[in-house]
């Protein structure tokens, strides 16, 4: 099953319902950033939610979530377009903690603290930023507060990572089903109660089922479908931008890196590609940067 992303309405479009299929993406992160399993879940479920919320927002924005706590993984980073481009890391990729209740612990490794969501806009304009306390640490609960603290939204979210035991990525996806103007009680406590009988998103996965069936497993059949596309590990760094990044360090950075290492390692830390800049190359630089 490629990783796929599906949006539709129920209930005479009052309800939005989305999930995802992320199990080849979650998997590259986790290969990409040598994650252990209780952080690969943390990363898998945070790119996840990251690529639902992004299919909320605007075409020429993307979305960026921070979690960060006091548990021994500290913090994850993720982000995400609307065209589903997701891209992330975590703080302390060897993290991992005995199971709780069968499940890896993504709480406690995060532990207390926040979530900031940024919804950055890719060209000009304004950026939005809120913060707010995490629920949990389990990040799927953390995205619901978050929608219901800031954006006044009543919404159930579900984000889960199966982890094999040698420790590779063997399902991953989630959803989000969010009430919408005009949506009544009666609608939201159904969906809620159905969702609740449903079995998780990585189970769910597991069982095979793509993006639509899960909308289908959770919102039943009054469901109208608004489209389904492809989801994907990609980051937006490049040679080009490390060049620019050395660049803007300044001529004095620049001479001083040229007289000691005279080489640059640059590591990407949302998608871990190292870039090397051998003496010519920072001499080039040097020629463009400010005194
Ligand atoms: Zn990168």
């Amino acid at each position: 099953m490629a990783d796929r992303l599906a949006r539709a309405l129920a209930y005479g479009g009052t309800v939005g319902a989305l999930a995802a299929v992320t199990t080849g993406l979650v998997e590259e992160a986790r290969r990409r950033h040598g994650t252990a399993p209780t952080a690969t879940a943390a990363l898998g479920r945070a790119l996840t939610g990251a690529l639902l919320l992004a299919a909320t927002i605007k075409r020429d924005e993307r979305l960026s979530l921070e979690f960060s706590g006091d548990g021994p993984l500290r913090g994850v980073l993720a982000d995400a377009t609307p065209d589903g481009d997701a891209r992330g890391f975590v703080l302390r990729p060897g993290t991992h903690l005995p199971p709780r209740r069968g499940k890896l612990d993504v709480g406690g490794a995060l532990g207390r603290g926040l979530l900031c969501v940024m919804r950055v806009p890719l060209a000009d304009g304004a950026l939005y930023r809120s913060v707010v306390p995490l629920e949990s640490g389990e990040i799927g609960a953390d995205l619901a507060g978050y929608l219901l603290a800031s954006e006044q939204t009543r919404a159930a979210v579900g984000v889960g990572v199966f982890v094999d035991t040698d420790g590779r990525v063997v399902a991953a996806g989630g959803y989000l089903v969010q009430a919408l103007p005009g949506a009544a009680d009666q609608a939201l406590d159904a969906v809620a109660s159905r969702i609740e009988r449903v079995a998780t998103p990585s189970e769910l996965v597991r069982d095979g089922l793509g993006p639509v069936d899960m909308l289908q497993a959770l919102v039943g059949d009054e469901l109208s479908l608004l489209g389904e596309r492809p989801v994907r590990f990609r980051c937006r760094c490049s040679r080009e931008r490390v060049a620019a990044a050395i660049v803007a360090m300044g001529r004095a950075e620049i001479e001083s890196v040229l007289a000691t290492d005279r080489h640059a390692d640059v590591t990407c830390e949302f998608c871990s590609t190292r870039y090397e800049l051998n003496e010519r190359d920072l001499q080039g630089l040097l020629e463009a940067a400010a005194g």
